[in-house]
């Protein structure tokens, strides 16, 4: 039997964060999460029950992914055999992009092409897979000390501002500007500022 996904919802945007911010995107959401988050804005994707199990040939069926970027996210899409969706969608040419929270591992033979990491406090912030490029949301609590940076080549670790908030904001820009040795980035979540999905 094929692999089914738990699929919440899958749209056309821009992605709002990291190195591809601006490109326009298809996302795909997969259902449940390993996580809870206290600032968690995409908690309609814990329940597994709510979504629609669809396998691949489903999945390409009901939606054009025209936009060359596909992004898998959820909830923690990790949690699910990848590989069958990626290759389809590698197949029709799409660059297919993962967020995930790190915590469980990505196998090479998902032919994932980017590999988005957000460490979460959840988690003791720990990173069980390879990663392009790693986001860390700055709420009140977060260190400097937590950047795992040698998983990363140069540049791509981003501090994102959490829920645009301003405190947030100054702390991610003081970090910054304070360690400069980690070339660290500020993220905006630019589909919040846009008013988008
Ligand atoms: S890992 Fe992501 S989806 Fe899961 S609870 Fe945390 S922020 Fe939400």
């Amino acid at each position: 039997m094929s692999m089914r996904y738990p699929v919440i919802e899958v749209f056309t945007s821009v992605q709002g964060e990291g190195t591809f911010s601006g490109l326009g995107a298809d996302f795909i959401r997969l259902a449940g999460c390993n996580l809870r988050c206290s600032w968690c804005d995409t908690a309609h994707s814990y329940d597994v029950a709510a979504a629609t199990m669809l396998d691949v040939e489903e999945i390409l069926a009901k939606w054009q992914f025209d936009q060359p970027i596909v992004v898998i996210t959820g909830g923690e899409p990790s949690l699910y055999d990848l590989g069958p969706l990626v290759q389809a969608l590698k197949a029709r040419g799409n660059f297919v992009t993962l967020e995930t929270n790190g915590t469980n591992p990505v196998p090479a033979a998902w032919g994932i092409d980017w590999i988005t990491v957000s460490p979460k406090p959840d988690s003791d912030y720990v990173i069980n897979c390879c990663a392009n490029e790693l986001k860390y949301v700055v709420d009140d609590n977060f260190s400097v000390d937590v950047i795992q940076a040698d998983r990363v080549t140069p540049r791509h670790i981003y501090l994102q501002v959490e829920s645009c908030k301003p405190e947030s904001a100054a702390r991610a820009v003081r970090i910054v500007t304070e360690n400069p040795k980690l070339q660290l980035r500020v993220g905006i979540q630019l589909h919040k500022v846009l008013n988008v999905e």
